[in-house]
């Protein structure tokens, strides 16, 4: 049976995670004065703020949405230092001590996450399972292995599974083998949220939702910001607002590139099923170019899969139609499975494929984090603000500005057209077996 209408009737249109969120509701009186204002309460917003109220900052976390409105609840919630970009070349860009610096900086953010989950006794269901990356064709599988012995060198713990092997780790036939990563693994992304929020709290931090910022000035050595509640001044500014950056922040906007990415959840079904589609609990994502990424919910009961199965931006119903079908493809055994929960949130990236973070007219900011957020921004979070309290020591993602290109104003026009070619190869290098992308 493939996904039927009667399923859309039933289907949540919103994060399977979001039942667990805090959405805030806090206000704040108008022409307050704050030491920081940060724009945005996700992760990136939320790390800085904990990390400046913990220093006796005062802070006010400003909101458009509830909190947590953008990709901070809507993730898969999948755990890893990994960036889009690999350290040769890395290495080809910026040299081999720079290349390492980015390099490391990234696989310690993994590190640093679960060490704050720790420090703040943070109830989100995390666990170091690993990353599995599936190879969507044999030559993907080559690359992977290539991409093994680097890894090696670097001191970075992988291990290659042959597909005649690949059932220890996936119950699926239509991939030639892959790649684990150890320092990888999955939490409850609204969990970790809502305990962000509740250590924040803790800490002193005021918040503001359902209050967009719609200019920033400069005012003297601070700056204004007027929002939809009123004016509220500020010695100094973050802006956390990644994908969902909005034209009121139009220098930021340019440099960040909003792509849609869709999931959907399962109903509940038996764990010890599920637990033969992914025995190891792994967190895995595909090696085509329009990736699948997927995991068992915290608590193995329901099938979590995503990706970007449109450049256009589509209904829930249609994702979850679409979505259901790249599942079954996946796990054929799923094919009854009925979806209660479709979803989408917007990735961002950047022109250089990089995550980065810096000042622009003494304004702080941390954007792009080309679908690999949930470690790397809660540490950009941290960093801005240990930057702040004058630490002395930089990320290595600071080092050079944000990238934009002449001509583009925020609106990623040209997505449809890259996104149908990254189909037309996908389709191309498909496995004999497996279906087209
Ligand atoms: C569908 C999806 C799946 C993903 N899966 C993964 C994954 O498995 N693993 C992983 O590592 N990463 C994943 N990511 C990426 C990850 O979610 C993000 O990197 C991370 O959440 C970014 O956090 P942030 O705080 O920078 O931005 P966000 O959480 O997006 O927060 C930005 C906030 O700014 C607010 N805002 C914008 N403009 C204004 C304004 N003018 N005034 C006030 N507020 C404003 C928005 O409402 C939003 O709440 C995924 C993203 C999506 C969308």
């Amino acid at each position: 049976m493939r996904y039927c209408p009667d399923d859309a009737a039933s289907l949540v249109r919103e994060p399977y995670w979001w039942s667990a969120r805090d959405r805030g509701g806090d206000d704040f009186p108008p022409a307050q004065s704050f030491d920081v204002v940060v724009v945005g309460s996700g992760y990136t917003g939320l790390n800085a703020a904990l990390a400046l109220a913990g220093a006796g900052t005062s802070v006010l976390v400003v909101e458009a949405g509830d909190l947590g409105e953008g990709g901070s609840t809507r993730n898969g919630g999948m755990v890893s230092g990994t960036l889009k970009v690999s350290h040769p070349d890395l290495e080809k860009t910026f040299g081999k001590e720079r290349a390492d610096a980015i390099f490391f900086e990234a696989q310690n953010s993994v590190l640093f996450l679960e060490e704050l989950i720790a420090r703040h006794a943070i109830d989100c269901d995390y666990q170091r399972s690993g990353m599995y990356f599936a190879a969507y064709a044999p030559s993907h599988y080559d690359a992977l292995a290539r991409e093994a012995g680097q890894l090696d060198k670097l001191g970075v713990e992988t291990r290659m599974v042959p597909k005649h092997r690949q059932h220890m780790e996936l119950g699926s036939d239509i991939y030639h083998g892959g790649r684990i990563t150890t320092l990888a693994g999955g939490l409850h992304p609204a969990r970790y949220h809502a305990g962000l929020v509740a250590a924040c709290r803790r800490a002193g931090v005021c918040f503001a939702t359902r209050c967009r910022v719609q200019a920033l000035e400069r005012q003297g050595s601070g700056y204004v910001l007027k929002t939809e509640k009123g004016l509220v001044t500020a010695e100094r500014v973050i802006v956390a607002t990644n994908a969902y950056t909005g034209a009121e922040l139009q220098w930021f906007r340019r440099r960040v590139i909003p792509i849609g990415s869709y999931i959907v959840a399962t109903e509940e079904l038996d764990p010890g099923f599920l637990a033969d589609l992914i025995p190891g609990r792994r967190m895995i994502q595909d090696t085509k170019r329009n990736l699948y990424y997927y995991r068992l919910s915290p608590d193995g009961k329901r099938m979590i899969f995503g990706g970007r199965t449109s450049f256009r931006r589509i209904s829930e119903t249609e994702s979850a139609r679409r979505l259901h079908a790249s599942m079954t493809d996946v796990f054929p055994a799923l094919s009854e499975a009925r979806l209660t929960h479709s979803w989408t949130g917007n990735v961002a990236f950047t022109f250089d494929s990089l995550p980065h973070l810096g000042s622009h007219d003494g304004v702080h900011y941390a954007l792009g984090c080309c679908g690999q957020g949930v470690a790397l921004m809660s540490h950009f979070g941290n960093c801005i603000a240990r930057d702040m309290l004058g630490s002395g020591d930089r990320s290595a993602f600071a080092l050079n500005p944000i990238p934009t290109v002449p001509g583009y104003s925020g609106n990623p026009w040209f997505i449809p057209v890259v996104g149908e070619y990254y189909r037309f190869r996908d389709w191309l290098e498909r496995p004999a077996r497996s279906p087209a992308a």
